[in-house]
Protein backbone atom coordinates (compact mmCIF):
# COMPACT_ATOMS: atom_id res chain seq x y z
CA UNK A 1 0.00 0.00 0.00
CA UNK A 2 1.32 3.26 -1.11
CA UNK A 3 0.93 6.55 0.67
CA UNK A 4 0.71 8.61 -2.71
CA UNK A 5 -1.91 8.10 -5.14
CA UNK A 6 -1.13 5.86 -8.17
CA UNK A 7 -3.48 7.26 -11.79
CA UNK A 8 -2.08 4.70 -13.99
CA UNK A 9 -3.04 7.31 -17.47
CA UNK A 10 -0.97 9.53 -18.46
CA UNK A 11 -3.47 13.06 -18.97
CA UNK A 12 -4.21 14.11 -22.55
CA UNK A 13 -5.31 17.57 -24.20
CA UNK A 14 -8.91 16.53 -24.22
CA UNK A 15 -8.59 14.03 -20.54
CA UNK A 16 -6.90 16.91 -18.60
CA UNK A 17 -5.63 15.96 -15.03
CA UNK A 18 -6.52 17.87 -12.14
CA UNK A 19 -3.17 18.63 -10.06
CA UNK A 20 -2.68 21.47 -7.57
CA UNK A 21 -2.58 24.55 -9.69
CA UNK A 22 -5.37 23.86 -12.21
CA UNK A 23 -5.80 21.44 -14.85
CA UNK A 24 -2.67 19.57 -16.64
CA UNK A 25 -3.37 19.64 -20.71
CA UNK A 26 -0.80 17.37 -22.10
CA UNK A 27 -0.79 18.20 -25.84
CA UNK A 28 1.20 15.08 -27.93
CA UNK A 29 2.76 17.04 -31.09
CA UNK A 30 1.66 15.15 -34.23
CA UNK A 31 4.86 13.14 -35.72
CA UNK A 32 6.86 14.71 -32.54
CA UNK A 33 7.22 17.87 -33.82
CA UNK A 34 5.72 21.43 -33.83
CA UNK A 35 5.72 24.48 -36.97
CA UNK A 36 6.79 27.58 -35.29
CA UNK A 37 3.25 28.37 -36.09
CA UNK A 38 1.92 25.74 -33.96
CA UNK A 39 4.18 26.39 -31.16
CA UNK A 40 3.48 29.99 -30.86
CA UNK A 41 -0.58 29.15 -30.74
CA UNK A 42 0.45 26.70 -27.33
CA UNK A 43 2.29 29.66 -25.81
CA UNK A 44 -0.25 32.20 -26.82
CA UNK A 45 -2.87 29.27 -25.43
CA UNK A 46 -1.41 28.76 -22.30
CA UNK A 47 -1.19 32.61 -21.43
CA UNK A 48 -4.45 33.08 -22.26
CA UNK A 49 -6.11 29.85 -20.91
CA UNK A 50 -3.85 28.79 -18.52
CA UNK A 51 -1.27 30.39 -16.13
CA UNK A 52 1.51 30.89 -18.49
CA UNK A 53 3.60 27.85 -17.19
CA UNK A 54 4.33 25.09 -19.81
CA UNK A 55 6.11 21.43 -18.81
CA UNK A 56 8.07 19.42 -21.52
CA UNK A 57 7.54 16.17 -20.10
CA UNK A 58 9.83 13.22 -20.33
CA UNK A 59 7.54 11.61 -23.39
CA UNK A 60 8.49 14.50 -25.18
CA UNK A 61 5.15 16.29 -24.93
CA UNK A 62 3.95 19.59 -24.06
CA UNK A 63 1.78 20.49 -20.46
CA UNK A 64 0.21 23.64 -20.10
CA UNK A 65 -0.46 24.30 -16.36
CA UNK A 66 -3.47 26.36 -14.75
CA UNK A 67 -5.99 25.36 -17.31
CA UNK A 68 -9.37 26.11 -15.58
CA UNK A 69 -12.66 24.16 -16.03
CA UNK A 70 -14.00 27.42 -18.01
CA UNK A 71 -10.79 27.90 -20.32
CA UNK A 72 -10.48 23.95 -21.00
CA UNK A 73 -12.83 24.49 -24.29
CA UNK A 74 -11.88 27.38 -25.55
CA UNK A 75 -8.17 25.79 -25.31
CA UNK A 76 -9.13 22.90 -27.50
CA UNK A 77 -10.94 25.07 -29.58
CA UNK A 78 -7.51 27.28 -30.32
CA UNK A 79 -5.10 23.84 -30.27
CA UNK A 80 -7.26 22.67 -32.73
CA UNK A 81 -7.41 25.31 -35.47
CA UNK A 82 -3.67 24.16 -35.22
CA UNK A 83 -3.74 20.28 -35.78
CA UNK A 84 -2.92 19.67 -32.23
CA UNK A 85 -5.57 17.63 -31.21
CA UNK A 86 -7.07 14.03 -31.93
CA UNK A 87 -10.36 13.37 -32.60
CA UNK A 88 -11.31 12.22 -29.72
CA UNK A 89 -10.14 11.03 -26.03
CA UNK A 90 -9.76 7.19 -27.14
CA UNK A 91 -7.45 8.03 -30.16
CA UNK A 92 -5.64 10.92 -28.10
CA UNK A 93 -4.72 7.64 -25.30
CA UNK A 94 -3.44 5.18 -27.68
CA UNK A 95 -0.78 7.83 -29.07
CA UNK A 96 1.17 7.08 -26.60
CA UNK A 97 4.83 7.21 -29.26
CA UNK A 98 7.95 8.99 -28.73
CA UNK A 99 9.94 9.72 -32.29
CA UNK A 100 13.08 10.31 -32.14
CA UNK A 101 14.05 14.04 -32.54
CA UNK A 102 17.29 13.56 -34.59
CA UNK A 103 15.99 13.16 -38.07
CA UNK A 104 16.24 14.89 -41.36
CA UNK A 105 13.26 17.50 -42.20
CA UNK A 106 11.01 16.97 -45.34
CA UNK A 107 11.35 14.04 -47.88
CA UNK A 108 14.20 12.79 -46.70
CA UNK A 109 12.87 11.40 -43.30
CA UNK A 110 11.32 8.10 -43.37
CA UNK A 111 11.05 8.35 -39.56
CA UNK A 112 7.53 10.36 -40.66
CA UNK A 113 6.47 7.48 -42.66
CA UNK A 114 7.13 4.66 -39.99
CA UNK A 115 5.35 7.19 -37.22
CA UNK A 116 2.18 7.72 -39.70
CA UNK A 117 2.38 3.71 -40.20
CA UNK A 118 2.59 2.95 -36.62
CA UNK A 119 0.15 6.02 -35.35
CA UNK A 120 -2.68 4.16 -37.45
CA UNK A 121 -1.87 0.50 -36.12
CA UNK A 122 -2.76 2.13 -32.92
CA UNK A 123 -6.55 1.88 -33.15
CA UNK A 124 -6.30 -1.77 -34.04
CA UNK A 125 -4.05 -2.55 -31.05
CA UNK A 126 -5.70 -4.82 -28.17
CA UNK A 127 -6.78 -3.01 -25.21
CA UNK A 128 -3.46 -1.77 -23.39
CA UNK A 129 -2.50 -0.34 -19.95
CA UNK A 130 -3.07 3.49 -20.10
CA UNK A 131 0.77 4.38 -19.40
CA UNK A 132 1.75 1.48 -22.43
CA UNK A 133 3.80 3.21 -25.42
CA UNK A 134 6.14 2.85 -28.13
CA UNK A 135 9.50 4.32 -28.89
CA UNK A 136 10.50 5.20 -32.78
CA UNK A 137 13.86 4.99 -32.57
CA UNK A 138 14.98 4.76 -35.94
CA UNK A 139 18.46 6.78 -35.89
CA UNK A 140 21.14 4.58 -37.35
CA UNK A 141 21.76 4.73 -33.17
CA UNK A 142 18.97 4.50 -30.44
CA UNK A 143 18.91 7.47 -28.66
CA UNK A 144 16.11 6.85 -26.69
CA UNK A 145 17.30 4.06 -24.68
CA UNK A 146 16.15 6.23 -21.38
CA UNK A 147 13.02 6.95 -22.08
CA UNK A 148 9.91 4.87 -20.53
CA UNK A 149 7.62 2.93 -23.18
CA UNK A 150 6.99 -0.53 -23.73
CA UNK A 151 8.25 -1.81 -27.45
CA UNK A 152 10.78 0.09 -29.57
CA UNK A 153 11.28 0.34 -33.11
CA UNK A 154 15.11 0.44 -33.59
CA UNK A 155 17.86 -0.76 -36.14
CA UNK A 156 20.69 -2.92 -35.73
CA UNK A 157 24.24 -2.20 -36.93
CA UNK A 158 23.39 -3.01 -40.48
CA UNK A 159 20.34 -0.78 -40.97
CA UNK A 160 17.56 -3.52 -40.47
CA UNK A 161 14.39 -2.50 -38.30
CA UNK A 162 13.89 -4.72 -35.06
CA UNK A 163 11.04 -4.46 -32.96
CA UNK A 164 12.35 -4.62 -29.31
CA UNK A 165 10.22 -5.15 -25.97
CA UNK A 166 11.44 -2.70 -23.27
CA UNK A 167 14.03 -4.78 -20.40
CA UNK A 168 14.69 -7.67 -23.20
CA UNK A 169 18.33 -7.08 -24.91
CA UNK A 170 17.23 -8.16 -28.31
CA UNK A 171 14.31 -7.82 -30.66
CA UNK A 172 12.51 -9.65 -33.77
CA UNK A 173 13.11 -8.08 -37.59
CA UNK A 174 10.14 -6.36 -38.82
CA UNK A 175 8.58 -7.24 -41.79
CA UNK A 176 5.48 -5.19 -41.68
CA UNK A 177 5.74 -2.91 -38.87
CA UNK A 178 2.48 -2.16 -38.15
CA UNK A 179 1.41 -5.95 -38.10
CA UNK A 180 4.51 -7.13 -35.99
CA UNK A 181 3.41 -4.41 -33.90
CA UNK A 182 0.10 -5.44 -33.11
CA UNK A 183 1.41 -8.88 -32.92
CA UNK A 184 4.31 -8.04 -29.76
CA UNK A 185 1.49 -6.06 -28.24
CA UNK A 186 -1.60 -9.15 -28.72
CA UNK A 187 1.43 -11.54 -27.11
CA UNK A 188 2.14 -9.07 -24.60
CA UNK A 189 -1.67 -9.12 -23.48
CA UNK A 190 -2.24 -12.64 -23.81
CA UNK A 191 1.06 -13.58 -22.12
CA UNK A 192 -0.69 -12.14 -19.01
CA UNK A 193 1.47 -8.58 -19.12
CA UNK A 194 -1.86 -6.96 -18.06
CA UNK A 195 -3.04 -7.05 -14.51
CA UNK A 196 -6.47 -5.04 -13.33
CA UNK A 197 -5.90 -2.70 -16.69
CA UNK A 198 -1.94 -1.91 -15.29
CA UNK A 199 0.95 -3.59 -16.62
CA UNK A 200 4.27 -2.87 -18.46
CA UNK A 201 6.28 -4.75 -20.65
CA UNK A 202 9.75 -4.63 -18.74
CA UNK A 203 7.70 -5.98 -15.48
CA UNK A 204 6.70 -9.07 -18.03
CA UNK A 205 10.29 -9.59 -19.23
CA UNK A 206 11.58 -9.47 -15.94
CA UNK A 207 9.25 -12.98 -15.39
CA UNK A 208 11.22 -14.62 -17.60
CA UNK A 209 8.71 -14.26 -20.41
CA UNK A 210 9.88 -13.36 -23.71
CA UNK A 211 8.33 -12.69 -27.07
CA UNK A 212 9.15 -15.59 -29.70
CA UNK A 213 11.80 -14.45 -32.57
CA UNK A 214 13.57 -12.15 -30.22
CA UNK A 215 17.01 -12.53 -31.88
CA UNK A 216 18.53 -9.65 -33.24
CA UNK A 217 20.28 -7.06 -31.41
CA UNK A 218 20.32 -3.05 -31.99
CA UNK A 219 22.92 -1.12 -32.64
CA UNK A 220 24.92 0.36 -29.08
CA UNK A 221 22.78 3.28 -27.98
CA UNK A 222 24.35 7.03 -28.18
CA UNK A 223 24.87 9.05 -24.92
CA UNK A 224 22.04 11.18 -23.28
CA UNK A 225 22.45 14.11 -25.36
CA UNK A 226 23.61 17.00 -24.13
CA UNK A 227 22.57 20.98 -24.99
CA UNK A 228 24.46 22.18 -27.98
CA UNK A 229 24.92 22.09 -31.99
CA UNK A 230 23.84 19.03 -33.36
CA UNK A 231 23.87 17.70 -36.61
CA UNK A 232 20.24 18.37 -37.19
CA UNK A 233 20.41 21.37 -35.22
CA UNK A 234 20.16 23.01 -31.33
CA UNK A 235 19.30 21.27 -28.69
CA UNK A 236 18.65 23.49 -25.75
CA UNK A 237 17.45 22.79 -21.85
CA UNK A 238 14.92 23.99 -19.98
CA UNK A 239 15.43 23.78 -15.70
CA UNK A 240 13.16 20.96 -14.57
CA UNK A 241 11.74 21.22 -18.15
CA UNK A 242 9.79 23.92 -18.04
CA UNK A 243 9.54 27.56 -19.52
CA UNK A 244 7.25 30.42 -19.25
CA UNK A 245 4.93 31.40 -22.38
CA UNK A 246 7.40 34.09 -23.39
CA UNK A 247 10.24 31.62 -23.52
CA UNK A 248 8.45 29.30 -26.36
CA UNK A 249 7.29 32.40 -27.89
CA UNK A 250 10.98 33.57 -28.54
CA UNK A 251 11.72 30.70 -29.44
CA UNK A 252 9.19 30.17 -32.32
CA UNK A 253 10.27 33.51 -33.63
CA UNK A 254 13.58 32.26 -34.68
CA UNK A 255 10.97 30.52 -37.47
CA UNK A 256 12.47 26.89 -36.43
CA UNK A 257 10.28 23.27 -36.48
CA UNK A 258 10.41 22.55 -32.76
CA UNK A 259 10.85 18.96 -31.91
CA UNK A 260 10.45 18.09 -28.38
CA UNK A 261 12.36 15.48 -26.64
CA UNK A 262 11.79 12.55 -23.50
CA UNK A 263 15.32 14.75 -21.87
CA UNK A 264 13.40 18.26 -21.41
CA UNK A 265 15.18 19.38 -24.17
CA UNK A 266 13.70 20.61 -27.12
CA UNK A 267 15.85 20.97 -30.67
CA UNK A 268 15.40 23.75 -33.13
CA UNK A 269 15.94 22.13 -36.44
CA UNK A 270 18.42 23.40 -38.42
CA UNK A 271 19.77 26.03 -36.21
CA UNK A 272 23.24 26.47 -36.21
CA UNK A 273 23.57 28.45 -33.08
CA UNK A 274 22.51 28.30 -29.63
CA UNK A 275 20.13 31.00 -29.07
CA UNK A 276 20.06 33.55 -26.09
CA UNK A 277 16.84 33.76 -24.59
CA UNK A 278 15.34 34.25 -21.03
CA UNK A 279 14.30 30.53 -19.14
CA UNK A 280 16.61 28.55 -22.12
CA UNK A 281 19.94 26.94 -21.02
CA UNK A 282 22.68 26.01 -23.45
CA UNK A 283 25.52 25.38 -21.24
CA UNK A 284 26.21 21.65 -21.08
CA UNK A 285 27.96 22.49 -17.80
CA UNK A 286 24.96 24.37 -15.91
CA UNK A 287 24.34 22.78 -12.36
CA UNK A 288 20.72 23.12 -12.65
CA UNK A 289 20.80 20.32 -15.34
CA UNK A 290 22.78 17.98 -12.78
CA UNK A 291 19.38 18.19 -10.86
CA UNK A 292 16.01 16.52 -11.55
CA UNK A 293 13.29 17.77 -9.57
CA UNK A 294 9.36 17.23 -9.33
CA UNK A 295 6.90 19.58 -10.02
CA UNK A 296 6.93 19.40 -6.03
CA UNK A 297 4.63 22.12 -3.81
CA UNK A 298 2.29 23.75 -3.82
CA UNK A 299 1.58 22.79 -7.72
CA UNK A 300 1.15 18.76 -7.07
CA UNK A 301 -1.23 18.19 -3.88
CA UNK A 302 0.63 15.20 -3.25
CA UNK A 303 3.54 17.08 -2.38
CA UNK A 304 5.30 17.33 1.27
CA UNK A 305 7.53 19.85 0.56
CA UNK A 306 8.91 21.88 -1.98
CA UNK A 307 11.76 20.68 -4.63
CA UNK A 308 12.19 23.57 -7.41
CA UNK A 309 13.11 26.41 -5.26
CA UNK A 310 15.59 24.15 -3.06
CA UNK A 311 17.06 23.02 -6.26
CA UNK A 312 17.82 26.39 -7.41
CA UNK A 313 19.30 27.09 -3.98
CA UNK A 314 21.52 23.99 -4.29
CA UNK A 315 22.59 23.72 -7.78
CA UNK A 316 25.58 26.60 -7.36
CA UNK A 317 26.87 24.18 -4.34
CA UNK A 318 26.47 20.76 -6.03
CA UNK A 319 30.33 19.00 -6.31
CA UNK A 320 32.32 18.15 -9.40
CA UNK A 321 29.73 15.82 -11.70
CA UNK A 322 27.42 14.92 -9.14
CA UNK A 323 23.86 14.79 -9.37
CA UNK A 324 21.03 14.96 -7.26
CA UNK A 325 17.66 13.70 -7.67
CA UNK A 326 14.96 15.69 -5.55
CA UNK A 327 11.39 14.76 -5.51
CA UNK A 328 8.28 16.17 -3.14
CA UNK A 329 6.84 12.78 -1.75
CA UNK A 330 8.18 9.46 -2.11
CA UNK A 331 6.37 8.76 -5.19
CA UNK A 332 9.60 9.87 -7.17
CA UNK A 333 7.55 10.89 -10.43
CA UNK A 334 10.75 12.77 -11.84
CA UNK A 335 13.19 9.91 -11.73
CA UNK A 336 11.20 6.28 -10.65
CA UNK A 337 14.47 4.35 -11.39
CA UNK A 338 17.33 4.34 -8.61
CA UNK A 339 19.57 7.77 -8.01
CA UNK A 340 22.97 7.96 -6.66
CA UNK A 341 21.78 11.20 -4.50
CA UNK A 342 17.72 11.72 -3.65
CA UNK A 343 16.22 13.86 -1.37
CA UNK A 344 12.72 13.05 -0.61
CA UNK A 345 10.33 15.81 1.14
CA UNK A 346 8.46 13.91 3.66
CA UNK A 347 6.69 17.18 5.47
CA UNK A 348 8.98 16.79 8.45
CA UNK A 349 12.07 18.11 6.31
CA UNK A 350 13.77 16.28 3.20
CA UNK A 351 14.94 12.65 3.75
CA UNK A 352 18.33 11.86 2.18
CA UNK A 353 18.74 8.40 0.29
CA UNK A 354 21.61 7.01 -1.36
CA UNK A 355 21.88 5.06 -4.24
CA UNK A 356 17.83 4.16 -4.01
CA UNK A 357 14.73 5.66 -5.21
CA UNK A 358 12.44 8.32 -3.69
CA UNK A 359 10.82 5.22 -1.56
CA UNK A 360 14.12 3.65 -0.30
CA UNK A 361 15.01 3.81 3.46
CA UNK A 362 17.14 6.82 3.87
CA UNK A 363 20.50 7.22 5.48
CA UNK A 364 19.60 10.70 7.22
CA UNK A 365 16.00 12.04 7.85
CA UNK A 366 14.19 15.12 9.04
CA UNK A 367 16.69 17.47 7.22
CA UNK A 368 15.84 21.37 6.76
CA UNK A 369 16.96 23.37 3.27
CA UNK A 370 19.93 24.95 5.53
CA UNK A 371 21.25 21.54 6.63
CA UNK A 372 21.07 20.38 3.12
CA UNK A 373 22.69 23.36 2.21
CA UNK A 374 25.74 23.07 4.95
CA UNK A 375 25.96 19.67 4.29
CA UNK A 376 26.79 20.12 0.85
CA UNK A 377 29.60 22.96 1.38
CA UNK A 378 31.15 20.82 4.19
CA UNK A 379 34.34 20.15 2.81
CA UNK A 380 34.23 16.27 1.96
CA UNK A 381 31.07 15.97 2.84
CA UNK A 382 30.37 11.85 3.65
CA UNK A 383 27.61 11.53 1.88
CA UNK A 384 29.23 12.80 -1.55
S1 LIG B 1 6.84 12.82 -6.78
FE1 LIG B 1 6.49 15.03 -6.96
S2 LIG B 1 5.12 15.28 -8.71
FE2 LIG B 1 5.04 13.11 -8.09
S3 LIG B 1 3.30 12.99 -6.71
FE3 LIG B 1 5.12 13.31 -5.44
S4 LIG B 1 5.26 15.52 -5.21
FE4 LIG B 1 3.83 15.14 -6.88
Amino acid sequence: MTAWEIKGWCPGALRPMQSGDGLVVRIRPPLGRLTPAQANAIADASETHGNGVIDLSARANLQLRGVTEASHPPLIQDLRAQGLIDPDIKTESLRNLIVTPFRPVGAGDSTAALADTLTAALSRMPRLPGKFGFALDTGPRPVLTGASVDIRVERCTDGRLILRPEGHPLGQPVTELAADAIAMAEWFVASGGVTNGRGRMAALIARGIVPPNCTLAPADPLPAPQPGLHPDGALIALAFGQMRAATLQALSALGHEIRPTPWRMLLLVGATSAPRITGVLTDPADPILRITACTGAPACPQALGDTRDLARQLAPHLPGTQTLHLSGCAKGCAHPAPAALTLTATGQGYDLILDGTAADTPSLTGLSPQAILDHLKAPNAPYL
